[in-house]
């Protein structure tokens, strides 16, 4: 995907996390100045490559007016920055609506304050929670089941009310699973701690952990393990340079699903991982984690028609290899 930024500045905040990352790097290739946001609590200063940054946390809502200030040209606004972790948000409810729900309705704020328009929100499909309607289409009911899940839906519903209230030009991408890493392995997935699947499983691979724990083997699924949508995260990034262009040619408010359509198993990965890296995958199966859906997979047509976005690196041997690349450079391993 390609879309000339050239002279624009895009303010990713979140943007020394995982996907912001990506999203700042994609922004740069298009020619863009990306502004890093973050409060680096999660976020990796190494992974600020691409642009400035400032170090603001959004529950400090004059620090957040202050940094939005000293960028108020921008030509967009991504939001990424969020606790996302699905089994800490069950024990941490108060800490996860403080971060999402109130970090958000301060960058809203500080974006109604300067007149700032086009924003990206970063959501998931976590927000639906458990249905039968495989694949998920934008137009589910939205239940979510974890902590999670409901303050992305709270931040959904905030934007949707600054439409129609302030006139605020927004894309909602509800991403599904952000797995791989840049090609270049330079940055990647790298959260401390780790909770998700497949960093967790490349480290039990080489013998960095221990046997890991598959939560849940007795899901009505056909290994009994839950099914996911990965998509990779520069297929998540390049959704970003597809909704900046839709702004341009003047869309001013959508909600669709960012993944590739195809459920893929846990045990599915964990086969994908050993077939990459040549190293088996001990586990053992363990109870069921809070707030685990059984499946969720895109129907990802909306976000072709809306945005033109179709997942391009999504196989998932591309996935695990980039992912695997990231690591090995992490961890130094050949
Ligand atoms: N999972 C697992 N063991 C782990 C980490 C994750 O079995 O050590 C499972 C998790 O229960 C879910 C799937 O892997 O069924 C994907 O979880 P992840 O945390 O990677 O992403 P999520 O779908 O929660 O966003």
């Amino acid at each position: 995907m390609t879309f000339d930024l050239t002279g624009k500045t895009v303010i990713v905040v979140g943007g020394a996390g995982y996907i912001g990352a990506h999203v700042c790097k994609a922004v740069a290739d298009n020619g863009g100045i990306p502004v890093t946001f973050d409060n680096f609590s999660s976020g990796h200063r190494h992974a600020v490559k691409w642009g400035p940054s400032e170090t603001v946390d959004l529950r400090d809502k004059a620090a957040t007016l202050d940094a939005f200030t000293k960028h108020k040209s921008a030509h967009a606004v991504v939001h990424l920055a969020s606790s996302i972790e699905v089994g800490i948000g069950e024990k941490d409810p108060a800490g996860f609506y403080e971060n999402n729900v109130v970090g958000a309705l301060n960058l809203l704020e500080a974006m109604r304050e300067l007149s700032l328009t086009n924003l990206i929100f970063s959501s998931t499909c976590a927000t639906y929670g458990e249905t039968d309607q495989m694949p998920l289409l934008e137009s589910q009911v939205q239940n979510p089941f974890s902590v999670y899940g409901k303050t992305k839906l709270a931040i959904e519903h905030m934007i949707q009310s600054y439409h129609k209230a302030y006139g605020l030009a927004y894309i909602t991408l509800r991403y599904f699973n952000a797995s791989g890493a840049d090609s270049s392995g330079l940055i990647g997935e790298e959260h401390d701690p780790e909770t998700h699947l497949i960093p967790i499983a490349l480290a039990a691979a080489v013998g960095l952990r221990g046997k890991m724990k598959i939560f849940g083997t007795d899901y009505d699924t056909p290994d009994g393990t839950c099914i996911r949508d990965y998509i990779h995260v520069s297929d998540i990034a390049s959704a970003h340079i597809y909704g900046l262009e839709a702004f341009a040619n003047g869309l001013t408010q959508t909600e669709v699903n960012i993944g590739t359509g195809k459920g893929v198993s846990n045990l599915e990965i964990l086969k994908m991982i050993e077939t990459v890296t040549g190293h088996a995958v001990a586990y053992d199966a363990a109870p069921r984690r809070d707030g685990d859906l059984t499946r969720l997979y895109a129907d990802p047509k909306r976000a072709k028609e809306v945005l033109g976005f179709t997942a391009e690196h999504s196989n998932l041997k591309n996935i695990i290899q980039t992912a695997w690349k990231f690591h090995q450079g992490v961890w130094n391993i050949k």
